[in-house]
């Protein structure tokens, strides 16, 4: 695999960037969020998967700089809605939803459902500079609160109760999301991927 710095963020969104650069910290990678470059893209999100849609953002913006480029894709897979919103949770409340309207969707859905049980699942695509695709996915378990708790965080955030904590994930430290969030493990597993390429080339 050809080397992968400087990466370009593929994602226009702040918090996400705020994320992968915490969690990236260590790896020896300049990072270039899309906000950065000249020219951002607009990727319609229209696949059917979180890893098409994770592909297609990190593809246009390497095809858009010829560099190497990750992309994250999320969804939100609610076991009383049958896994959705899922691959649409981006869209929940509609096409121009703000966050706000999507959180308030979903508890106006949830009033009333003793089940609140729901997974965050994220997928990570990352296109070295030669094109080739790698994807790494990362899941957290929790419940979907009654009520928006904490400020911290970014979008579902404040209804989102990882198993195991009392607190929402935007009552948490950024620090303590990014210790357990899906997005971790996806990285987690893209570091790993990345020190068996090392490991190889030692051999
Ligand atoms: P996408 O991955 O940018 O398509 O985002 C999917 C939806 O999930 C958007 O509404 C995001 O605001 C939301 N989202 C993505 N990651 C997180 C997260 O870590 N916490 C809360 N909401 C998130």
């Amino acid at each position: 695999m050809t080397a992968l710095s400087p990466l370009v963020l593929a994602t226009g969104n702040t918090g996400k960037v705020d994320e992968l650069r915490a969690l990236l910290v260590g790896l020896d990678l300049t990072l270039l969020p899309a906000n950065e470059l000249d020219r951002s893209l607009t990727v319609v999100e229209d696949a059917d998967t979180l890893a098409g849609n994770a592909q297609k953002k990190a593809r246009a913006y390497h095809e858009h700089t010829g560099r190497a480029a990750l992309a994250d894709d999320t969804g939100l897979e609610v076991a009383a809605l049958d896994g959705g919103p899922g691959v649409h949770t981006a869209r929940f409340a509609g096409a121009d939803a703000t966050p706000e309207d999507n959180k308030q969707k979903l508890l106006r859905v949830m009033d009333g459902v003793s089940d609140r049980r729901a997974r965050f699942r994220t997928v990570v695509a990352l296109i070295d500079a030669d094109g080739a695709t790698h994807t790494f996915e990362g899941r957290c378990e929790g419940t979907i609160a009654a009520a928006p708790h904490g400020d911290g965080g970014f979008g579902y955030d404040p209804i989102f109760r990882p198993d195991g904590y009392d607190q929402t994930f935007a009552e948490m430290p950024a620090e303590a999301k990014n210790e357990i969030s899906h997005r971790r493990k996806a990285l987690d597993a893209l570091r790993a991927f990345l020190s068996s390429l090392e490991s190889d080339t030692d051999r």
